[in-house]
């Protein structure tokens, strides 16, 4: 794979970029050249934001289109990815290192199921309802769209999590201007192809690969109405800030520290298995959610470190794009450092290392971590407090329930979070009592149809299912 791209998608159109700056992208496995793509420029942002800008204001355009007209061509866009889901599933891999088993489920088909969630749930929504008013007179609640949006994603999924953005942010009405990640930018050419062939109108999505500072550019930008934001909690704070000072709506999806409560009558059997590992490693520990912190009762603590430590030393190492991968590489150089830099703090703190540590002995190409996991680590130790966002579990001793939710809930995270029993009534009692935005019960798997996202440092605002609608509209009322 050598793919060199020489133009922006922006205004519905391929155009020439305003710089000479490039982003090269190499593969996570490789270290090879993927291919490049012209680095956006303020000017190109510029240009992207008129064009977005434009779409939206046009009197007779998207946003006024009735909503099946819409739905009409979200489906369009679905049917356009899903005919070049191959090729965006190999890329994606090649350069994030996602397994491709997962970046099929995650980048090739999700995309596609939310378009699709999206226009059927907007399609016979006229966006206007008729209250009685408590003066005696009716009242008409519009949902209008926002406007147009800035939409900034992450590298670990960058397909799934642009799509999280435009699917429901497009049925409301609203215009888009995307910038992906300097790691993953080959992904959004094929993306933007399909958008051309979709044939949605001129400037409706945009697609500027740039770095932060363009970034910051485009979340401060004048013709912007929402920011729609899922990366690392500073990133996500420089840009609250922006958007704090312009009174400007923005959602953040950001960093995580989740944690597996292990009930006291789990069974390790039929919990130590692909669930625990999706829920723990997903994307090589790449994903915001990963439920990083393992909480084992003391009565069976060991059994616990030794099933944990055995199911992760045992699983496959090696290429993405081989199916019978399990971990995959980091996505960058900088990846695997900050990965290793906290191998390190772990070890220096004292935590005890049970299984990986090192750069697997078979791998001497590619950014690998081996699948990593400490044992004896102390909630107050910076790797049960910071995000890794690599293969690297660990294991917290706790006394009974009560401390395993006092444990679970103190950190600065709030995303995600497991609980694994026999018990399905006390697997609710736990997870309710979890401060965190969403819970799984013996596996973690997001649910589309219902709203994703964190509280504290996790992020504002959530994503998926109806409730995602609303971070593209506002409501008018009309007193008549
Ligand atoms: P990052 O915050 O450095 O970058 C994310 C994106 O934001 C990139 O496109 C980057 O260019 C851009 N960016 C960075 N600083 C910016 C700024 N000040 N203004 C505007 N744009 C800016 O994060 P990363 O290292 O690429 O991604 C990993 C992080 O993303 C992890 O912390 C992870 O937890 C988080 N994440 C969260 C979710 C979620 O849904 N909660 C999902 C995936 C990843």
């Amino acid at each position: 794979m050598n793919a060199h791209h020489d133009s922006l998608f922006i205004g519905g159109r391929w155009v020439a970029p305003t710089s000479n700056e490039r982003i090269t992208v190499l593969g996570a496995s490789t270290e090879d050249v993927l291919g490049s793509v012209p680095h956006g420029s303020e000017k190109d942002m510029d240009a992207a934001v008129a064009a977005a800008r434009a779409a939206f204001d046009d009197p007779d355009g998207w946003a006024a289109w009735e909503p099946a007209r819409r739905a009409d061509a979200l489906h369009r866009l679905a049917d356009a990815l899903e005919r070049r889901v191959k090729d965006i599933t190999h890329v994606v891999s090649a350069q994030n290192g996602m397994t491709i088993r997962l970046s099929e489920q995650v980048e090739g088909a999700l995309p596609g199921i939310l378009l699709r969630y999206y226009a059927d749930l907007v399609r016979d929504d006229s966006g206007e309802t008729v209250r009685d008013g408590m003066l005696g007179a009716p009242v008409h609640v519009r949902r209008e769209p926002l406007g147009v949006v800035a939409a900034i994603v992450p590298w670990n999924a960058p397909q799934l999590l642009s799509a999280t953005k435009y699917a429901p942010g497009l049925a409301a009405g609203g215009t888009f201007v995307l910038k992906p990640s300097p790691e993953t930018v080959l992904d959004s050419v094929l993306f933007a192809e399909a958008v051309e062939e979709a044939e949605l109108p001129p400037g409706v999505i945009n697609v500027v690969p740039a770095g932060r500072e363009v970034g910051a550019y485009l979340v401060s930008h004048p013709g912007v109405d929402k920011v729609a934001f899922t990366g690392s909690t500073t990133a996500g704070r420089q840009i609250a800030a922006t958007c704090g000072t312009l009174l400007r709506p923005v959602t953040l999806e950001l960093g995580g520290k989740s944690a597996a409560v292990m009930l006291d009558d789990v069974d390790l059997g039929t919990a130590m298995a692909e669930p625990f590992v999706q829920a723990t490693l997903l994307a090589n520990g790449q994903a915001c959610f990963a439920s990083t912190r393992i909480l084992a009762p003391r009565s069976r603590y060991d059994e616990i470190v030794e099933a944990v430590a055995s199911l992760v030393g045992g699983l496959t190492v090696g290429d993405p794009l081989d199916s019978a991968t399990q971990v995959g590489p980091m996505a960058s150089a900088r990846q695997r450092e900050r990965v290793e830099g906290y191998i390190e703090k772990g070890r220096a703190e004292g935590a005890r290392l049970v299984v990986g540590g090192s750069r697997p002995a078979d791998l001497d190409k590619g950014y690998y971590v081996a699948p990593t996991v400490f044992a004896d680590v102390d909630n107050a130790q910076v790797i049960a407090r910071e995000e890794i966002f690599g293969p690297v579990l660990s294991v917290i001793p706790y006394a009974d329930e009560d401390d395993a939710v006092r444990i679970a809930n103190d950190s600065e995270y709030g995303l995600g979070g497991t609980v694994w029993t026999n018990d399905e009534e006390r697997a609710l009692r736990v997870a309710r009592r979890m401060h965190t935005g969403t819970v799984g019960v013996n596996h973690y798997t997001v649910d589309p149809a219902a709203p994703f996202g964190g509280v504290k440092a996790s992020g504002l605002g959530r994503e998926f299912g109806p409730e995602a609608l609303l971070n593209y509209q506002q409501t008018k009322s009309i007193y008549r």
